[in-house]
Order: C-alpha cells, then structure tokens, then sequence
C-alpha cells in the first residue's frame, strides 16, 4: 500500500539526514578553505603524473590522508605504493613528514608558526602492468586516464563533503579531454575547473587522449549526455553508425526503465588502448570506460564488451544515487561493508544486460547466448557447494583479482553472474504475481526513480529493499533472497529462465556470447564437456573443474597444455579430438608440463562438443523476450 511505502520513504530520508551521507549537501557555518590541486599530464606517456597542491593550514600538528577505500572498488585498493616524490614546504622552506607506523596511507606534518598555506609536490607512477582497477595500467604514448584521489592528500577529521578542491589540468599538447568536471576557464595551456568537494572530485576522473572525438547522446533527454572517446589511434574513433544510434537508445532506454535520473548532465568516457587496463569504474554524473583500442571498429570485439557502458550507466541510479549503507562513507579511509553487493553489482548486471538487448547494442539472440553462458558456468561451479554467495560479497575485496586456477572452486565475485539469474527470478516473479501488469520496472522506477535532478545519495538497508519489492508485489521477499544468498545453494539458481518460458541445454552448436569471448580474451573454454579451460595465447591451463573429466584424469590447474593425441596443442586439434573421442572408446591423451615436469593426462569422455543455449518451452509464456525487447523504438 502506498501509505506504509510513504512512511518508509521518511524514515529513509530522515537516516539520510542523521548520517549525513557521502554526497549530500552538508551546511557549512562558514565558506570552507579551498585547496587548489594542479595536475600535469605532460609526462603521462612516460608513466609520470605531476600535481602541485596548494592547502589552507593552520600551524600544529597536521595529519593527511591518502584516499584508501575507493567507492566502486569495493576495496582498499588506494594506489599507496605508486605515490612518489612527495615534498610538502611552505614559504619555499622544506617542512619534513612522517608516515604512521601502522597506517600506511596516513601522513603526519608540522606546521611552523606563521605559516597559513602548505605547498605540497608528488608524483603518480601509473603502472605498465595490469593492477586492481584505477591502480592498474593507465596511459599509452597517446592517451592517459586520471583518477584524482591518485594525486591527491586531505586532512583528516573532515567529511569529503566538506573539503573544497579547485583543481586544474595540463594536458600534452594537442590532446583533447572528457570528464565531468565542469570547465571554468583556461590560462595558457592550464585547463581550470570549478571548485568541487573532495567527494565529487574523486567521482570526476579525466580520460585523456591524442586522438579524441566528442558524440552527443542526448536525444529527447532534458539533460546532454556526452560520450567522450580517446584512443590510441585516429582509425579506433571511427565508430559505426548503428553503435552510435544503440548508444542514443541506451540513454532513452536507462531513463524509459528508471523514470528519472539524479545528475546535472552525464559523460561517458570511453578510453579505448590496448595498454591501458579494461574495466569500468561508476560515477554519478560519469562512468570511466576503457577497452582495447579496436573494440568500436571489430564486430567481434564490440559484441564480447557491449555490456560495459549499460552497466556502468545503470551504477548511477543504482550504486551512486541508491547506496547500501555500508557502502555509504564520508571519507575515503573507513572501510566498507560489501554485503549488499549482490544487489549493487547483481542487480546492475541483470539491469546492465536487459539495456544493452533494449539499446540494440545486441540482438535478442545474442542476449539469450549471454544469460545461457552464465546460467551455465554458475550450474557448473562446484564452490557453491561450500561457499554461500554472501560470502563472496562480504569477501569481495580478496576474492577481486583471485587468480584463475582453483576458481571453479574457490568461486570469485559470482554476486555478477548470479545476480542476473536472481533478479530475472524477480522480475519473472513480480510479472506473474501481478498477472502481468507489474514487472522489475516499476520496482525501478519506485526505489530508483523519484525527482529527477542533482546528484545525491539516498542509502538503503536489506529491510528497505525488501518492502519496496513488496509494495510492487507483495511476496515473502525475504524469504527469498535469504534462501537463494544467505544459504549455501549447490545448485544455481535457474527458475529465472523457466519461469520466463525457457530451459538451460548444451548442444554441439557454438555459444555467441561464449565464442565471442574466447576470441577477445584468447582463451578456449571447455568447462561444459572436458572440464577445463585453457589459454591460447600461453598454453595455461586456466581453471580445473572438480568432479570433471579433467579433474579425474588429474589435470593440474597452472599447468602448460603440450599435445592432444601425440600432437602439438592446437584450439582446433583439441576440438577435433572432443569429435573424435565420441565414435572412440580410448581416452584423450594431453601432454602436459606441470612445474618442469611432464606427464599424461587421460581424459576419458565421449559426449562431444557442449555449448550452452536456452531453448524455448512452448508451454509457458515467453516473458524473456518480452523484457529484453526495446521498449521506446
Ligand atoms: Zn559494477
């Protein structure tokens, strides 16, 4: 009923107001001290970023801090190590710093007599090699992304609501830039910026580049949506029309499924360089994209990545608008609790993946090859017989960046992939409990929705969530989420997919979703019939599946792929043999060298090539296709 929704929705904002949450406005007595942050990306193609600060002081003891638990990383994952160069003076006199012993991202300084501003110099060594997130590599001879709690120091004891930056950039000549940073002016070469919170100054990365072009997404929207691509060459920027056209349809599509949105404007930055590390990383009023330079001019290559933006974009209502609490901070130190992650990241990713069907950046079909490649790996993961999924959001920040052996029994950060299945079980839910005039949608534009305008945070808990489920539909929410995450669960949960009309199968036929990924990320996937999968690009053998063929025929995970039947390993000869061994009754012999040493690995199977798909069930409505078909076009 409406009126219990009403009452909660105060006693929301009313916590909003008592916890004084990472975005909200907080009143100040007095205009707060504004910090000036210079960076200087001249040197970014040598790997060196330079920023000068320039920070209001009072004299006494002064402890700073390095941003450490990053929002959307889910961890302390704060690039401490690749901080370098740091020199604080004041008045042109050297003032020495410490360290704290047991903090490493805590910095203790001195502040003589007299002096009211502290210069501080450092630099950011952005790695080569691949790191978490943000921490990972970030620039090419022509392009750089920037995230600026990489450059940055703040004093201790403020909310980042509170402390006020001016920042400022210099660029290597003739490179163009994105960011949501709203431009002020220019002096020379120096791009100014208006003074925003520490808050929002580390939700404003800038992606940066020698090659870059401008696309205007805004359609029909009341507010400009802009996507920034920067790339490594002139070739990369040529995006095909129909892309471009799906990308405006994501924009209509996010805000069609959430009725409003919550920022002043939106920039996709698109950083596309096959030297930069591929993610995504959620902003309010921006995402910071990065995929390999071809991704825009490759069929292949855009299918196996069209997913990102969708999802990145949904994190605005959904991560950055709506946050759990324990994801809600007020500086950048404390750490968070990730339990609400399978509806952070889970609910994204389903929501990610029916936009990216409604925006035509895939086809129904391929859509259907994506949910089946992932109902599939999930039914196939034996460390869900141990490990329920709120363990692995609660252990998210170990379980990112876990390496690929033992994965299938470790598991990682499945609350992705599971959570897809989970809220497609909601969505199919809600639509045949309300006989088909409700679905997930409304749930969206309700808990998501609301006036449209700036960028604020309104923070939830599990309880929240679950009445605003039932007032769409009532239904023993939590009963089903505790059962389905809160409980070990061997099996993975599929009802989603028959509820909607359709059934999980292999067949001999080859997986969209799955081929396109194999190709992009030079990897042969036979999970479903052998029980491994293995790199093409070093012979790895990636991941082992207990209980598999493989597994009983004692191959090591780590271990390098040699010959298949007394032959050198190819991805086809592999195949063939799969083919081969189903008219046979002898095993397939893999040579193997596991630490220097060399054996033979029998695998005794015969059940040929399995790809998953999802087939349709005649007996039931198809309400799969109903979600994933475009709403407005
Ligand atoms: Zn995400």
């Amino acid at each position: 009923m409406k009126p219990m929704y009403r009452s909660l929705r105060i006693a929301t904002i009313l916590a909003m107001l008592v916890a004084l949450p990472f975005e909200s406005a907080v009143v100040a007595q007095e205009p707060p001290a504004v910090i000036d942050i210079h960076v200087d990306l001249s040197d970014a193609p040598r790997r060196i970023f330079h920023a000068r600060l320039s920070m209001p002081v009072q004299p006494g003891s002064l402890d700073l801090l390095y941003p450490k638990w990053l929002p959307g990383e889910h961890g302390p994952t704060g690039p401490i190590t690749d901080l370098v160069g740091l020199n604080f003076s004041a008045d042109g006199k050297t003032i020495s710093w410490r360290r704290d012993p047991q903090e490493m991202f805590a910095f203790q300084v001195n502040i003589p007599a007299g002096v009211t501003q502290l210069d501080i110099k450092l630099d950011y060594l952005p790695p080569s090699a691949s790191g978490q997130f943000t921490a990972g590599a970030a620039t090419s001879d022509r392009v750089a992304v920037m995230s600026w709690n990489a450059l940055l120091l703040y004093p201790a004891g403020k909310s980042a609501h509170e402390i006020m930056y001016r920042p400022s950039l210099t660029l290597p000549a003739g490179w163009g830039f994105g960011t949501a940073l709203v431009e002020s002016r220019r002096e020379g070469d120096e791009i100014h910026f208006a003074t925003v919170s520490l808050a929002t100054l580390v939700d404003s990365p800038v992606s940066a580049g020698a090659h870059h072009r401008v696309l205007d997404l805004t359609g029909k929207a009341a507010v400009r949506h802009r996507l920034h691509l920067v790339a490594d060459s002139e070739e990369a920027l040529d995006i095909k029309p129909e892309t471009e056209q799906a990308f405006r349809n994501l924009v209509a599509e996010g805000i069609a499924l959430f009725g409003s949105y919550h920022y002043s404007k939106y920039d996709f930055l698109l950083t596309l360089s096959d030297h930069v590390q591929s993610f995504g990383l959620e902003h309010h009023e921006s995402s910071d994209n990065r995929l390999p330079e071809r991704t825009l001019v490759e069929e292949v290559r855009m299918n196996s990545r069209a997913g990102l933006l969708p999802h990145e974009f949904v994190h605005s209502w959904n991560a950055k608008y709506r946050r759990p609490e324990g994801l809600t901070r007020d500086n950048f130190q404390t750490p968070y609790q990730t339990d609400l992650l399978w509806v952070y990241e889970g609910l994204t990713s389903y929501l990610g993946l029916v936009l990216t069907s409604r925006s035509g950046l895939w086809t129904p079909e391929y859509a259907q090859d994506a949910l089946a490649r992932i109902a599939a790996r999930l039914s196939n993961r034996p460390g869900r017989t141990w490990r329920p999924l709120i363990d692995t959001t609660r252990a998210a920040q170990i379980l990112f960046g876990s390496p690929s052996a033992g994965s299938s029994w470790r598991r990682g950060v499945d609350f992705y992939d599971e959570g897809v299945l989970i809220w497609l079980e909601v969505d199919t839910l809600i639509r045949q409990l309300s006989k088909g005039r409700r679905s997930l949608d409304d749930f969206c534009r309700t808990f998501f929705g609301g006036e449209s305008g700036l960028a604020t945070v309104a923070p939830y808990a599990y309880a929240d969530l679950v009445a605003a489920l039932a007032e769409v539909a009532a239904h023993d929410w939590k009963g089903f989420f505790d059962s389905r995450i809160y409980s070990v669960q061997a099996e993975a949960p599929l009802n989603g997919i028959t509820n909607s009309g359709w059934r999980l199968v292999y067949t001999g036929e080859p997986n969209l979703a799955q081929q396109d990924r194999e190709e992009t990320r030079e990897l042969l996937n036979l999970s479903f019939s052998l029980g491994f999968s293995v790199s093409t690009k070093d012979n790895r053998v990636l991941d082992v599946l207990p209980g598999s063929p493989a597994a009983a025929g004692g191959l090591p995970a780590a271990s390098t792929l040699v010959a298949v039947n007394g032959r050198r390993w190819t991805p086809e000869i592999l195949q063939q043999a799969i083919v081969d061994a189903q008219q046979a009754n002898e095993p397939i012999r893999l040579l193997v060298e596991n630490a220097e040493f060399f054996s033979e690995v029998l695998v005794d199977y015969h059940a040929g090539k399995r790809h998953p798909h999802l087939e349709r069930n005649d007996r039931k409505h198809d309400l799969l296709s109903k979600i994933l078909a475009p709403r407005l076009h």
